[in-house]
């Protein structure tokens, strides 16, 4: 695995004007070739900054990227900066110079004075052509170590990666393919949870099966991704290994997991709806529309999703949903009779098989002692059976009603799956 770190360079970067998606694109687009990114630097436009960035990146690795400051502009500093930091002159290139020529497709010796500083490069450089801007990549070697400066500007960086520097780091022996990801999806346990159960497990393993595996824990709100990462350079064995593994640990992660290519639960949903040739239907009050909105996000889904009421209103839970207007009057409309009545009105409203009733409290305000702003009551019909829950979500209002609508979504799968 070629070590490989990362500088980027721009004020904008430092004031969060701009944000670095050239490093996160570069860390995706190189591990998966055997490339590991084993650090990330961002620097301002000053010279200082720029060498002593790509000095400490060259006591870590081997290959060291920086992204921006090639521009024609004096703000654009680090050609300057690396070549001076490496005793090197800035000379004219005639295929820096040709490269700026065809690319603005003027003839010869038309390159504008302005653009001037873009046919110059280090003494000894190699030239990268850029297909879709002035500034070409550049490549030095520096101690048996690879510089390689590339354009800020995201579609130029890319270009030259994918069309120019990728063949030339394959000639070099640095692309191995050695890195292969694979991803377990679960949602409804917490992180900490997750993970210990996990760890119990896998400090049972063979150190055999575990070496050269690595697992990262990646939560966002509605659940947590096990990523394992497998340094081998064949996928097929890449794989096994990960099977491997991932007997011992499921368990772990069973009562929790799904399978979706998007990592979208409502995927998973809509695959055991049309698996269990069910239709769905939904009716949503706290999360106005939302679990309406995930499901139809797939293409396809209209196959299975029949329809949904919007029910704010406790009028419209009565009217459109036939919740009886004593149970809203008894139990308030966040409670389970009335999440229930929802589920049942919504079934038999559009003739569906299942459905999804979701009401609560999303916040900020319209909370309670007795209900609290998070609290909220799910229900779910499969088949004419009603299942209840109530789940007590954390966050702001988009927080309560992204891990609320998940909630109810896993419900229902995991009927599915059971049934
Ligand atoms: P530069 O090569 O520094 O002149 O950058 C040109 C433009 O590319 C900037 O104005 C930014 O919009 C964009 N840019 C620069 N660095 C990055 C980065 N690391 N990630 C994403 N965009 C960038
Ligand atoms: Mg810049």
């Amino acid at each position: 695995m070629t070590r490989t770190a990362i500088v980027s360079v721009g004020n904008e970067l430092l004031y969060g004007q701009t944000v670095d998606t050239n490093a996160a694109w570069l860390g995706r687009t190189l591990t998966p070739l055997g490339l590991r990114v084993v650090r990330r630097y961002t620097v301002a436009d000053v010279d200082m900054e720029i060498r002593e960035a790509v000095g400490r990146a060259m006591e870590v690795a081997d290959l060291v990227l920086v992204t921006g400051g090639l521009g024609p502009t004096p703000d654009d500093r680090t050609k300057g900066a690396i070549a001076s930091g490496f005793g090197r002159e800035l000379v004219e290139s005639e295929e820096a110079r040709e490269g700026v020529r065809s690319y603005l497709r003027v003839g010869q010796a038309d390159v504008p004075d302005r653009l001037h500083s873009q046919t110059t490069i280090p003494a000894g450089a190699e030239v990268l052509r850029n297909q879709r801007g002035t500034a070409p990549g550049l490549l030095l070697e520096e101690r048996g170590r690879w510089v390689v400066l590339l354009p800020g500007v995201p579609g130029e960086l890319r270009g030259i990666v994918a069309d120019v520097l990728v063949p030339r780091l394959r000639d070099r022996g640095w692309v191995t393919g050695a890195a292969h990801h694979f991803i377990v999806h679960t949602t409804g346990c917490p992180e900490s949870t997750l993970a210990e159960q996990v760890e119990q497990l896998r400090a049972g393993v063979e150190p055999s099966v575990l070496e050269g595996i690595d697992l990262a824990y990646l939560p966002d709100e509605t659940g947590v991704d096990l990523r394992f990462t497998v340094d081998d350079e064949d996928p097929q064995r890449a794989r096994e290994r990960f099977e491997a593994l991932e007997e011992v640990l499921t368990p772990a992660w069973a009562p929790f997991v799904f399978e979706a290519a998007s990592g979208d639960l409502a995927e998973a949903l809509l695959h055991a709806l049309r698996a269990a040739r069910a239709t769905v239907a939904v009716a949503e009050s706290c999360t106005g529309g939302l679990v309406g909105k995930r499901l139809t996000d797939h293409a396809g889904s209209s196959d299975v999703v029949l329809g949904g009421v919007i029910a704010y209103a406790d009028e419209v839970k009565v009217r459109d949903l036939g919740v009886p207007p004593a149970l809203i009057a008894e139990h308030g409309a966040v409670s389970e009779p009335v999440a229930r009545a929802m589920a049942e009105g919504a079934a038999r409203h559009f003739g569906a098989t299942a459905s999804i009733a979701l009401t609560g409290i999303a916040g900020p305000g319209g909370g309670s002692a007795e209900k609290p702003v998070g609290t909220v009551w799910a229900a779910t019909s499969l088949g004419g059976a009603v299942d209840a829950f109530v789940g007590h979500f954390t966050g702001d209002r988009h927080g309560v009603r992204a891990r609320a609508a998940q909630a109810a979504m896993a419900s229902l799968y995991r009927r599915l799956l059971r049934s």
